[in-house]
């Protein structure tokens, strides 16, 4: 962090809403906050608009949401005149649209890269938030929105012995920008969640050889990628408006169709029928087939051993297909993944499994990485080890709110809120994607969207009726606090090891801050919320 001399500080900047991130959360809340005539700005670390999709650039890397989904739905014109080429497009197409929507929409005039903010302080007089960044720059806002991403603060890689490694290491969450040539090269990618899963077929490709080191196996289902054509396109934008009301209402932001039907309702040749249908047809299909899948471990089982049965007859080697298996944990209660080809690369002569169960990396050695069964020489590792999520970012910032209390002491036992959008005792400091909310279970364009508009019609609110300020009660934020818990609990989710619940990060309190009623519902409950007269929030 950069040190500010007091003496040369910067004058502050006075601003009404200041946004941290230009992920599509914030550049469409910079986009709403500038139309509504606010002095707006946002600050965003790397260099460019696109949040994820700036940083996440390994091999692969691809939306397993469909772009006609995971695109912005506020604009009939940026829907018309963008045309995705694939169902599920890949990052540089995605970074180009995001990139699209800045120049369209000319948001890079109030954008400050390089800009990362180190504190979001409260001035409880002046009742301002006052942004410190490493660039020395001073915002004062009267309201500040975060935008800083669920899962924006990937892992460091610190097994022992990593920094004595002459090779190159890369995170896939911050894969660098140049060009990295992996062919004729010795690699080792280390986790096999989301991002592994998609970087192993395509390094397997380009690499001498490549050893992929799984400690949790994921259940992954085949995305059955595809060109799109022209004439769907044009159907899809004849029908935009109705897609997107439905996906505004649905669970998960999405137009996949869901049903009612408990798994135990169809008969065993009927589930076999339908599931295999779902597998053929790729994509997410095999998440709506039946009604109860994270809330009867029973029904969870007989999907999960389909899956099963599918690596055992796709992986030729049966010791690699058994290890590859995952059990002990409900399949979807960690996320689905989407892959093309990934068992399949199992079957290539220049791909082994190194599987970290029964040798668990003992250390990094300068050629290679030890386990209890040796030591495997590789010129690369890629450190595909996921995110600190949901509250990760906010917790890097040093956040103080009001009376000097500080967010890490809030959030002490995990990430509170009140319905995800604001926390008690930090007044007009709004959350974007924020832990509480549906955010790990939703597209994340169409919440941020829901977020936002709710965000700025709360602040049209404030300022039309003279407002200084607006707070989460704390009894609201039990309340919600507790609905989340307690819906949490009524499903699979909180049974397995994942970033849901925290506890793929050492030392983080494990508790599943996700709010597992559905987008649909969340809307509602916000909107009632607003309508009451901000009816669990204090105005002042
Ligand atoms: P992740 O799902 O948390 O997976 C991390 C992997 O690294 C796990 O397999 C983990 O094993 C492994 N790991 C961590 N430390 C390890 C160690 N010391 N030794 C061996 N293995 C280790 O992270 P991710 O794959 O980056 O995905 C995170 C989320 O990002 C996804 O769930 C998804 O929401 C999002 N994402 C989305 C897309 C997309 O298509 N839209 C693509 C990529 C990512 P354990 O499970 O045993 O800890």
């Amino acid at each position: 962090m950069q040190q500010v001399n007091s003496s040369h500080a910067k004058a502050p900047r006075r601003l009404d809403t200041l946004i941290i991130g230009a992920g599509f959360g914030g550049m469409y809340a910079l986009h709403r906050t500038r139309n509504m005539g606010l002095d707006t700005h946002l600050i965003e670390a790397g260099d460019d608009v696109g949040g994820t999709w700036y940083w996440n650039r390994y091999p692969g890397a691809r939306c397993d949401v469909m772009c006609i989904d995971y695109s912005y739905s506020f604009s009939d014109d940026i829907q018309q005149e963008w045309a995705w080429s694939e169902q599920f497009a890949a990052q540089p197409e995605i970074l180009a649209y995001a990139r699209f929507v800045a120049d369209k929409l000319d948001l890079k005039r109030d954008i400050s890269f390089n800009t990362r903010a180190t504190s979001v302080r409260y001035d409880d007089e002046r009742t301002l938030w006052r942004v410190q960044t490493d660039c020395g720059d001073v915002f004062e806002a009267k309201y500040c929105l975060m935008a800083t991403g669920p899962l924006s603060v990937p892992k460091q890689l610190d097994l022992p012995g990593t920094s004595t490694f002459k090779g190159a290491i890369y995170l896939s969450g911050k894969w660098p920008h140049h060009d990295v040539d992996l062919k004729g090269k010795r690699v080792a990618v280390i986790g096999t969640g989301s991002s592994g899963i998609q970087i192993v077929p395509v390094v397997a490709e380009q690499a001498e050889h490549l050893y992929v080191y799984q400690r949790t196996p994921s259940f992954t289902l085949p995305m059955r990628n595809r060109k799109l054509e022209e004439d769907y396109v044009a159907h899809i934008k004849a029908h935009y408006p109705g897609l997107r009301k439905a996906a505004r209402h649905s669970m998960t932001g999405g137009i996949r169709p869901i049903t009612h039907r408990p798994l135990f309702s169809v008969t065993p040749a009927e589930r076999e029928k339908l599931m295999e249908e779902a597998w053929q047809r790729g994509g997410s299909h095999f998440l709506g087939l039946f009604s109860d899948l994270l809330t009867n471990s029973e029904a969870n089982e007989v999907v999960a051993e389909f899956v099963r049965g599918k690596i055992a007859e796709v992986v030729n080697d049966p010791d690699t297909a058994r290890r590859l298996t995952p059990r002990g944990y409900p399949i979807f209660a960690r996320r689905p993944c989407l892959d093309t080809g990934y068992y399949e690369t199992y079957n290539r002569e220049n791909v082994t499994l190194k599987d970290c169960l029964e040798h668990p990396i003992i250390e990094i050695t300068e050629n290679g990485i030890r386990t209890a069964d040796g030591v495997v020489e590789v010129d690369v590792i890629i450190a595909a080890i996921g995110y600190d999520a949901l509250t990760g970012a906010m917790l890097s910032i040093d956040i103080e709110g009001k009376e000097g209390r500080s967010l890490k002491d809030k959030w002490a036992d995990g990430g509170r809120s009140h319905v995800g959008l604001m926390i008690e005792g930090f007044p007009n400091l709004f959350l974007i994607s924020g832990p509480n909310g549906p955010s790990a279970l939703a597209n994340f364009i169409l919440l941020a969207e829901q977020n936002v508009d709710w965000i700025c019609d709360c602040i049209r609110h404030l300022d039309a009726n003279g407002l200084r300020s607006i707070e989460a009660d704390a009894g609201a934020e039990n309340w919600w606090m507790n609905k989340v818990t307690t819906l949490g609990s009524m499903t699979l989710y909180p049974t397995a090891n994942t970033w849901y619940t925290g506890a793929n990060v050492p030392g983080k309190p494990r508790t599943f801050p996700v709010y597992v009623g559905g987008l649909g519902r969340y809307r509602e409950i916000c909107d009632d919320a607003a309508a009451q007269g901000y009816s669990g929030f204090t105005l002042k």
